[in-house]
């Protein structure tokens, strides 16, 4: 790292050619465009910005005009912090810190003085001091207010905060201790990791639009990863804990800030609510927060997964049994809807209801009643029912496997949970979380992650999101030595497809398709090869020596099966789906989301499964 903190400046930048960054920047007039590397960017006028918080302000209230406009700044310091990724090559992470003051700049914001920095991206130590000569956003806003006694550079201030989060793959939060607007000569920000901030909660309250927790959110309660951990795990910790269940995670990225929003509007209504979106993205953790900011938070949550339970029993897990009303049933016995009376019903993968069960969800749902299986008398029930599916119904019901009264019915409130590689400002919030998490569980001492780590965790595709997440972190902090950091070799062990350089991707930006697609070609390749691999392999094996009586090797006997080849031999399908399922957690180093998602499952499914084939080799 530089000595002289003076380096930052734009025309003597050494170590990283500003001019470098110039030459990213293209004007393309003809088209109507200004493209910074790969993101598009606007010419805005520096006054309207004072216009901007004046409104703001005066419609919002001060304090949600200030939290608005620090998570704008937040969102562009992330998108920032790929870019000085991509740049970075192999220069210190303090430089590359140095390389975001160098963005601030040539994006007009001010010019930044690095006073003192202090970067160890392995022991998520982060401490940083600048100046901000002339703020824009300061000048701004006296021009409409005078100067008075707030600082008021909270665009930057978020700026700052989402560059060095987003780069240190832990929550990093900066505050401004004097501004220029107050009458300082010029502004002065500080930044380090949330949890050494002795008094977050008002900063934290700007970054997340709408807490839907009374808790402490995740940003909140990470301490240091170092700390040591308590005599016992608290129970919350505990392993049988599902995704988050113990937690309030809350992301900063705007997708989930608007959902979060929707789903405070909609608590206040007794409306059905519908979450869409991939599995493991949250949205359990979602309908529990509903459910407990709504007026029926003291009545029960129930919940259940539609796919986990065999297609026989899910009449009677939901609307219970009447003694006699099927074979074994010998007590009467509440179902679901019951047991949620007064509270709410969490319906999980609903797309994978029977027809049956969707004919009786929907009379519930009109009627406000239920009948028991083999029960002859309705009962009247008050419950409101939250749905999630990963599926689209739409065209389910165009495929004839769901109702589509039934859809309408249930499509009152859809909200749509975005995927994590769609709000990949939450990663880090969720790193950190999960670290401190496991930590405490294993009374462990892993100190954080290394650059490569946060790097490869940053850049991958999350096909099985925040529980996938879990699950990477989970076995980090496994194989991870006490006092020293998860490294990229700790986490992806099982032929996760690391894209080799995907940042740049996942904002919402249009940008995302393009990126994704040699992931999907990964994955297609995937999906060969273990048959590709095993039938290699026959080859050697059944090859020349092998004789007539030793069967060919699966892979060779499906192939030749596929291809329509004469005289084929059998190949038996439990022996291919137990292969194929085998192949699968092999590939995905045991995650079972991402398991799943490779063979066409629901995770749910796939446990079944698993367990299936446990009991067939057991026996
Ligand atoms: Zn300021």
């Amino acid at each position: 790292m530089p000595s002289n903190p003076e380096t930052a400046s734009a025309d003597t930048p050494p170590g990283f050619p500003a001019q470098g960054l110039m030459a990213r920047l293209r004007f393309d007039p003809q088209e109507g465009r200004i493209w910074l590397d790969q993101q598009r960017m606007l010419l805005v006028h520096a006054s309207a910005q004072g216009v901007l918080h004046q409104e703001l302000i005066e419609t919002l209230g001060l304090d949600a005009a200030r939290g608005l406009i620090t998570r704008l700044g937040y969102n562009s310091g992330s998108n920032d912090a790929e870019l000085a990724h991509r740049l970075r090559g192999s220069s210190s992470p303090a430089e590359a810190i140095l390389l975001g003051t160098q963005l601030h700049m040539l994006e007009g914001v001010a010019r930044v003085e690095p006073v003192r920095f202090d970067v160890d991206e392995e022991r998520g130590h982060f401490h940083g001091e600048f100046h901000w000569h002339g703020s824009a956003e300061a000048e701004a806003h006296m021009r409409v207010y005078g100067q008075g006694t707030d600082a008021v550079c909270w665009q930057q201030v978020g700026y700052a905060s989402g560059f060095s989060s987003r780069f240190m793959g832990r929550p990093v939060m900066f505050r401004e201790v004097r501004c220029r607007a107050q009458g300082a000569p010029h502004c002065v920000i500080v930044g380090k990791p949330v949890d050494e901030w002795v008094d977050a909660e008002e900063d934290l309250r700007n970054l997340q639009a709408d807490r839907l927790s009374r808790g402490p959110s995740a940003f909140r309660r990470a301490a240091p990863a170092v700390s040591v951990a308590p005599a016992a795990a608290p129970a919350s910790a505990s392993a049988a804990q599902s995704l988050l269940g113990d937690a309030d995670v809350v992301g900063v990225s705007a997708g989930f800030n608007a959902v979060c929003h929707m789903v405070r509007r909609a608590a206040r209504t007794q409306a059905t609510v519908l979450f869409l979106g991939e599995s493991g993205a949250g949205k359990e953790v979602l309908a529990r927060s509903l459910h407990r900011i709504s007026p029926r938070a003291q009545g029960p949550f129930v919940a259940i997964n539609c796919a986990a339970i065999p297609e026989e029993l899910v009449e009677s897990e939901l609307f219970g049994v009447e003694k006699g009303g099927f074979t074994g049933a010998v007590s009467s016995r509440a179902g679901r809807f019951e047991r949620a009376e007064g509270g709410t019903l969490f319906l999980d993968e609903i797309g994978t209801l029977s027809g049956p069960a969707q004919g009786k969800l929907l009379r519930a749902l009109q009627e406000r009643e239920i009948e028991r299986v083999g029960g002859i008398r309705a009962v009247k029930v008050d419950v409101r029912v939250v749905a999630a599916t990963n599926l689209d119904l739409r065209e389910a019901v165009a495929r004839g496997r769901f109702r589509e009264d039934l859809f309408f019915r249930l499509n009152v409130l859809p909200m749509r949970v975005p995927p994590l590689r769609e709000r990949r400002e939450d990663i880090p919030v969720f790193m950190n979380h999960f670290l401190h998490k496991f930590n405490q569980r294993d009374q462990r001492r892993v100190t954080g992650f290394t650059g490569r780590a946060i790097d490869a965790l940053l850049a991958y595709r999350w096909p099985g999101n925040i529980r996938e997440l879990e699950n990477l972190v989970e076995r980090g902090v496994a194989l991870a030595a006490d006092d020293s950091a998860i490294d990229v070799g700790h986490l992806f062990l099982g032929g996760e497809e690391l894209g080799a350089d995907r940042w740049g991707s996942g904002f919402g930006d249009g940008m995302d398709i393009d990126a994704d697609l040699p992931s999907q070609a990964g994955e297609l390749r995937r999906m060969r090869e273990p048959f590709g691999a095993e039938a290699a392999a026959g080859t050697e094996a059944a090859g020349r020596g092998g004789g007539p009586t030793s069967p060919a090797p699966l892979g060779q006997r499906v192939a030749a099966l596929l291809a329509g080849a004469e005289g084929a031999a059998a190949a038996p399908l439990d022996e291919v789906e137990a292969a194929l399922i085998r192949s699968a957690m092999k590939r995905t180093g045991g995650n079972q989301s991402a398991a799943a998602r490779l063979l066409g499952l629901t995770r749910a499914q796939l446990i079944y499964r698993l367990k299936a084939l446990k009991r067939v080799e057991a026996g």
